[in-house]
């Protein structure tokens, strides 16, 4: 007897005849139909019971979430709403579950509810397809980057250098947490630490990318990253996997038009490819949109949102635009932002990102040419000495999605920036060897893989979107 998934099951040209399958029971209707999901699909196929021919225990044993297999007639369905249904000959049950406490049941259960429950929420309907939709997201972002010459490479989790500068860390260490050693001034140890200094784990892993691309000429980083800011927002999490390219000899206009292609071409990957799960998501919004007010409702639908993302230019506008854009701006004027534009320099608050991108231009935007003081100190320096050669993309409903730049390749300039803001040379000595042997420009940026996910899910929860969320006071399961 052949095995098959519930989506070969439904996906079939024809009748299979006599099949197997196993999966969880969703619902168990009128002592008949059982819907039955093993996750190939966001679609159930439909057992029928013969309820005469069934041993009452195994009947008393069909409530949802339980493992079941059943072997039977996969015939052209009576009922509406699917092609292929299955007239059960033989159920076993694999493996009960307990109608009375178990806590998916078939009816509608809040994102918050389901979040305590994240060992189970991928049971549901809404979760399945979220992390389906991730997954090819996945595969399409190496496809991407395979297809187009770069190098996937692995750079280090835990770290010795703490010039990242992107956030707060979390420190790795093997010293007794009781009882450290101390130094005779009486702080801690870390000579005696397994490394022998104090190590964190990456906030990012662009210093090492860079290092490669020198000698790889494209690559790219996905991989898990960690923040350790205190920032409850439903689009920060304290560990993350961001997606990192870096090429060498590319500039800044040339990362942007990476950066843009790369973007839509995943998301086309997730357009063509994952048209079910985007249905179920696209009318689990709608409805979503329902409960909210008017004015608050998209104006797109999910599959809308993606088509225009993907077929449209980005907007690219420079800081020094954009802040005149912000200055002459209502909400400004009629102080109703909580961070008032007045002076070039300030930097940007996610409302007046949401405002570009929501308001004024609606469509994703790339703000280029930042401040040097409000950017990181490897950004590369303009003619101007005062704005770097960096690049936000923002997103509408998510802000800064993508954050790069052009890399400081002159050994000089980037040594006395590095003096400025009084951080060790030592400390970075080997990312200054990249700019004393064989330096050359070269780009990169760095995209967070949920707020990506975000976007193509139509979620708005960064929570509900990885699988364990890892958020602060909360690291369960
Ligand atoms: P934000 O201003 O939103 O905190 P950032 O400026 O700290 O972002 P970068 O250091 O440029 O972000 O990191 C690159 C990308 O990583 C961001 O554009 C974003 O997509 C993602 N990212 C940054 N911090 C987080 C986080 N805590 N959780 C999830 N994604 C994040
Ligand atoms: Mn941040």
């Amino acid at each position: 007897m052949k095995s098959y998934s519930v989506k070969e099951l439904l996906d079939s040209k024809n009748t299979l005849h006599e099949v197997t399958v196993k999966g969880w029971i969703r619902t168990f209707r009128s002592n008949r139909f059982i819907a039955l999901n093993d996750g190939s699909t966001i679609n159930n196929i439909q057992c029928v019971v013969d309820f005469e021919n069934t041993d009452e225990q195994v009947l008393k044993k069909l409530t949802t979430g339980a493992a079941i297999e059943v072997t039977g007639e996969h015939i052209e369905s009576q009922g509406k709403g699917q092609n292929f249904e299955i007239q059960a000959k033989k159920i076993v049950v694999l493996g009960e579950s307990n109608p009375e406490t178990y806590p998916i049941q078939p009816k509608k259960h809040s994102l918050e509810f389901l979040r305590e429950k994240a060992h189970l929420r991928v049971r549901t309907n809404t979760f399945s397809a979220i992390m389906r939709v991730r997954s090819a997201l996945s595969f399409a972002v190496h496809q991407y980057f395979q297809q187009n010459g770069f190098n996937y490479v692995n750079t280090p989790i835990i770290t010795g250098s703490d010039a990242e500068g992107a956030g707060e860390m979390f420190r790795v260490t093997a010293l007794d947490a009781k009882n450290p050693p101390k130094t005779e001034d009486g702080e801690i140890n870390y000579k005696e630490d397994f490394f022998g200094k104090e190590t964190n784990l990456t906030v990012s892993g662009q210093l090492e990318a860079e290092t490669y691309a020198m000698a790889l000429g494209k690559v790219y980083t996905f991989g898990p990253t960690f923040r350790a800011e205190n920032s409850n927002t439903s689009r920060h999490l304290a560990e993350f996997w961001m997606i990192e390219p870096e090429v060498a000899f590319l500039d800044l206009d040339g990362d942007m038009d990476l950066a843009e292609d790369f973007i839509k071409s995943v998301l086309k990957y997730v357009l063509d490819n994952c048209k079910d799960d985007l249905d179920f998501l696209e009318k689990r919004l709608i409805e979503e949109d329902k409960t909210k007010p008017q004015n608050e409702r998209s104006e797109m639908t999910l599959t809308e949102k993606l088509h225009f993302v993907v077929d449209n230019n980005f907007k690219r506008v420079s800081y020094t635009e954009a802040i005149e854009i912000l200055r002459n701006c209502k909400p400004n004027k009629k102080k109703k932002f909580n961070y008032i534009i007045d002076e070039w320099g300030a930097d940007l608050q996610s409302e007046h990102e949401r405002y570009l991108v929501e308001k004024h231009f609606n469509c994703p935007v790339i703000l280029f040419d930042y401040p040097a003081k409000i950017k990181a100190f490897y950004m590369r320096l303009n003619d101007d000495g005062k704005t770097v050669r960096a690049m936000d993309i923002l997103f509408p409903g998510i802000g800064e999605i993508v954050g790069g730049s052009q890399r400081e390749e002159r050994l000089e300039v980037l040594q006395q920036k590095i003096n400025e803001l009084g951080i060790d040379e030592k400390e970075l000595w080997w990312y200054l060897d990249l700019r004393r042997f064989g330096t050359a420009v070269h780009s990169g940026f760095g995209l967070g893989f949920e707020r990506l996910v975000l976007f193509a899910t139509g979620m708005t929860n960064i929570r509900d979107v990885i699988p364990f969320p890892r958020t602060p006071q909360s690291a369960e399961f």
